[in-house]
């Protein structure tokens, strides 16, 4: 599965969730009929702790109605109950300043019924734009380089994308911002690969944004709902942006997975490897590995790391980033983690430590299966849905491994979306 290309009809509450792509429908569903608008039904209008335009539409918050304190209780409580069979839940750790922590950010473009060009999420089950101008979630600086690109593509003459009439140019933007570094990279989404004057429109960009360190085009020009095509152009700067977590930097190009809140997934990381005990020798599975992110922070106490990741860009950027910070003990290797977990089980290797962060649908059979044949001494389970890590925690428990404990990261404040870390001994 590729998982860092999104699906059109994802929204902002299906982003807010890093592993999120495939549940999307689901998710949907559950809420909204496709061919019903949300605003249809007569609900009462809930009243909002922390006030947003586009609550009613944009589907991307639910708990904007609750207080943060309210929201940590309440997420803190459903992860253990949801693990309550297994283990105990230490915690759940909020945010001190819950806002505006999306540092990945994604604007679909349209043209309102006046002919505005309008950008935002779309409306839940629908590939209609619902304008948003500010998010409590989004990073201020990558909404404000939005607004200036709505503004300037009027002045360059560049249209909207039509989905209907496949008219038009630009579909998407895409803003990945560097936390530690500040370094942002603009991804212009196109639906042809020809860009007028693209020099001067970065020109015009880069005048109202200085700060802005890379811009990408990407051509999508197929009918999809994929938001990311296969081709891209850097118009600007190197084509990716460098940030900093845990003392190390990692490179992220578009296409690559990297979390969407810095700020805990540094604390989530820490967690994992706190989690792992690692005394210097061991050796180490980072498996679902991304961009190598949680086995590079984990190879300063371990003898070796091995990570295991299907996706090839994001593997590319774990080897560099591997080597821009001088890790020598670590391999990557682009795989089906499944079929990789058969092959090291079959080979005789002997792992200490597995790590996994699998997608929100979780791991499968074939992974877990040879993971109880590998026989490490210790898992450690980051999952962003506990459902799927008290399905998985069901037959690695059936089959020698304990649950110790477990712990909640919030990294998605005002969705109902939960992050947790668990750990497992043999
Ligand atoms: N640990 C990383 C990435 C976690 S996201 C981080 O914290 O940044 C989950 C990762 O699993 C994604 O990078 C996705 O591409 C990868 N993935 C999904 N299915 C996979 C599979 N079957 N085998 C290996 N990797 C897979």
């Amino acid at each position: 599965m590729k998982k860092t290309i999104e699906k059109k009809t994802i929204n902002k509450k299906a982003l807010n969730n890093k592993k999120t792509q495939d549940s999307k429908k689901t998710q949907d569903s559950k809420k909204t009929p496709d061919n019903k608008k949300a605003s249809d039904d007569k609900k009462p209008v809930k009243k909002l702790v922390y006030p947003c335009p586009a609550f009613e539409k944009c589907g991307g918050c639910q708990l904007l109605h609750c207080s943060y304190d309210m929201q940590i209780k309440e997420k803190q409580e459903r992860l253990t109950k949801l693990l309550k069979p297994f283990c105990k839940v230490e915690g759940f750790l909020g945010m001190e300043k819950p806002f505006h922590y999306r540092y990945k950010v994604h604007a679909a473009f349209d043209r309102d019924r006046r002919g505005n060009i309008i950008s935002g999420v779309y409306e839940e089950g629908t590939h209609r734009v619902v304008p948003v101008e500010t998010c409590l979630l989004e990073n201020e600086k990558a909404d404000a380089i939005i607004a200036t690109i709505r503004g300037l593509l009027k002045s360059f003459k560049i249209k909207t994308y039509d989905e209907d009439t496949g008219y038009g140019l630009l579909r998407h933007v895409l803003i990945r911002s560097g936390y530690a570094t500040g370094q942002i990279m603009v991804v212009l989404v196109l639906a042809s690969p020809i860009m007028p004057s693209k020099n001067n429109f970065v020109k015009a960009l880069r005048k109202e944004h200085p700060e802005i360190t890379t811009v990408v085009v990407n051509v999508n020009d197929k009918h999809t709902s994929m938001v990311l095509g296969e081709k891209e152009q850097v118009i600007y700067g190197p084509g990716y942006i460098v940030d900093e977590l845990c003392g190390m930097t990692f490179k992220i190009s578009p296409k690559s997975f990297y979390q969407v809140n810095p700020a805990q997934t540094e604390r989530l990381y820490q967690k994992a490897v706190e989690y792992a005990g690692l005394s210097g020798k061991e050796t180490v599975l980072d498996a679902y590995c991304g961009t190598g992110t949680i086995g590079m922070i984990a190879s300063r106490k371990a003898g070796k790391v091995i990570g295991v990741e299907l996706n090839k860009d994001a593997v590319r950027d774990a080897v560099m980033n591997a080597k821009k910070n001088e890790v020598k003990n670590i391999q990557f290797y682009q795989k089906d983690a499944g079929e990789f977990m058969v092959q090291l089980s079959e080979s005789g290797e002997k792992v200490d430590v597995v790590l996994m962060d699998p997608p929100r649908s979780g791991s499968d059979e074939t992974f877990l299966g040879s993971l109880v044949k590998l026989a490490p001494k210790r898992v450690v389970y980051v999952s962003c849905n506990p459902q799927t890590l008290a399905r998985d925690l069901e037959y690695l428990t059936a089959h020698g491994y304990q649950a110790k404990k477990a712990v909640g990261v919030d990294m998605f404040p005002h969705t109902v979306g939960i992050e947790a870390v668990c750990l497992l001994e043999l």
